[in-house]
């Protein structure tokens, strides 16, 4: 899936979302990151996206030589000879003009401490300490969490004699590294795991069950923001009003009722959109982008606006990227008790969204949480239903039958299925050869599609039927 991480010989690598990844403890309401947590800290440009890029394995986080770029806080997961941790880059901090660099760097450590297990404190090898790596010292030492010092932008033995200086910020032994070229992150990380020791549990082998991922895709001002916050935590990916940088998506991994998932491209659900982009175009952009990585597609729409075109465009894509939808009516909680039934709200819905009929609806609340457990039931059941398999004779049979209780002609001949054939999964895919494959109608095909609904289930997931021609001269022989 992804691509390995890219440590020289460390062999440090961003785990595919099915592997290797510890079954979290759930924190607060029903959801968390995997801990430990190690925050990565220091005053900008000393090198924190590079090493923590180096150690996810992925550009996640940006990298500038200006100090003090914006940045959203992110999060990646590293696995690593049966340990793992989720790493944070802090370096992202409010670039408002009117704090100082200080003040900002401050607040940035103090946020990472409130949930770090360590504290990778990073500083330049290079250009010495500041006033500001001993400012940050102070803050550490008096927030009192575990600290490993990383000399950064050591690029060779010789230097590694030059860091006497940093002893004096009372960390003890700098581990010397070069975030850029991948050199002692390895043994960086060895160190990390032996400090963290204890507090970071035994390595419990994971579950089988991968993570399911889900894409929140929706017009601006749906709740996606709100949704994730409450999934997620509202600190967990810090949203910075920095229209004119492109990030990288960050995924998020988290735990809801004790089971795995991802959340697609957490950094671009906040994100709000340029001032000289339209929203509902980036919106757009967004759900396309996510679409294509996820497994299941929570589409979700404002209960008190109804359904606008703009919905009915995302709810398209997500229908012809083949994934597995639910659609979230949220803001469920602003609907006044008695006032519109759900099954009306379900009929409306089926109404203005035809092709996305398959999709069931959950009725949500992103501020107080209602309706979330419902939701996650039915993530979880379309994600499942997207992977079922049929076997062949069963296929064949409500293929037939379905074509017994609404026969066809097509230019004169009638309609026989000589076989069918499941060839793929998340969507179904089913091969169906025919005598006529080219002359049957989109409407029959629906019918079809539907009967296989009917047969087996699916729900949520689209159906793609691929009709071919029959195969040999006598197909109608093995119809029976
Ligand atoms: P941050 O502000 O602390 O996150 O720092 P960045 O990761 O953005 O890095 C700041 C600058 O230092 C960039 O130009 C990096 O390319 C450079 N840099 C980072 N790590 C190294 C390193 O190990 N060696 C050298 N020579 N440059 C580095
Ligand atoms: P996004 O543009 O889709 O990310 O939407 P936001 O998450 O930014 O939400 C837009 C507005 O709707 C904010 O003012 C939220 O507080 C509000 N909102 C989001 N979800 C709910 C909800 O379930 N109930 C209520 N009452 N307000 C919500």
């Amino acid at each position: 899936m992804r691509r390995a991480g890219a440590a020289s010989g460390a062999r440090v690598r961003r785990p595919a979302s099915s592997e290797r990844v510890r079954p979290p403890e759930a924190v607060g309401a029903g959801a968390s990151v995997l801990r430990p947590v190690v925050a990565i800290v220091g005053r900008p440009n000393v090198g924190k996206s590079t090493l923590f890029n180096r150690l996810v394995g992925r550009r996640q986080a940006i990298v500038r030589d200006v100090p003090g770029v914006t940045r959203d806080r992110l999060y990646g997961l590293v696995a690593f000879d049966r340990w793992q941790a989720t790493f944070v880059d802090t370096g992202g901090f409010d670039p408002s003009p009117e704090a100082s660099l200080v003040d900002g760097v401050r607040r940035q450590v103090l946020a990472a401490l409130a949930e770090a297990d360590l504290v990778l404190f990073v500083v330049d090898a290079r250009a010495g300490l500041t006033g500001l790596d001993r400012e940050i010292a102070d803050a550490l030492r008096k927030a009192g969490r575990p600290v490993l010092l990383v000399a950064n932008k050591v690029e060779g033995p010789a230097q590694e004699g030059e860091l006497g200086e940093l002893y004096e910020l009372g960390f003890g032994e700098p581990w010397p590294v070069s975030s850029e070229h991948g050199r002692g992150v390895a043994e960086l990380l060895g160190a990390a795991r032996a400090r963290l020791g204890a507090a970071a549990g035994p390595f419990v082998e994971p579950s089988r069950a991968p993570a399911t991922s889900i894409a929140i895709v929706g017009r601006p001002n749906v709740g996606k923001s709100s949704l994730v916050n409450a999934l997620v935590g509202a600190e967990r990916v810090l949203v910075h009003a920095d229209p004119g940088t492109t990030r990288d998506a960050v995924d998020t991994p988290f735990t809801y009722g004790g089971r795995r998932y991802v959340l697609i491209d957490t950094a671009g659900i906040r994100r709000k959109g340029k001032v000289t982009e339209p929203l509902e175009k980036l919106a757009v952009v967004m759900a396309l982008r996510s679409l294509e990585r996820c497994q299941v597609a929570v589409l979700l729409i404002d209960a008190t606006e109804g359904l606008t075109a703009q919905d009915a465009h995302i709810a398209g894509y997500a229908d012809a990227a083949g994934r597995a939808t639910v659609v979230a009516v949220n803001k469920w909680d602003l609907v006044p008790p008695g006032m519109v039934r759900r099954g009306e709200v379900v009929e409306q819905l089926r109404d203005r969204l035809p092709f996305l009929d398959y999709a069931p609806v959950a009725f949500t609340s992103a501020l107080t949480g209602a309706g979330l457990p419902e939701l996650f039931e039915l993530v979880d059941r379309v994600a499942a239903e997207a992977r079922r398999r049929v076997a062949p004779a069963d296929l064949r049979a409500a293929l037939l039958g379905a074509v017994a209780r609404r026969p066809i002609t097509l230019g004169g001949a009638p309609l026989t299925i000589q076989s069918a054939a499941q060839v793929g999964v998340e969507p179904p895919v089913f091969v169906v050869r025919v005598n006529r494959p080219s002359e049957i109608h989109f409407s029959y095909a629906r019918y079809l599609v539907n009967s296989l609904r009917r047969a087996f289930g699916f729900t949520g997931s689209p159906i793609r039927l691929i009709f071919r021609r029959a195969a040999g001269r006598r197909p109608r022989r093995s119809q029976r």
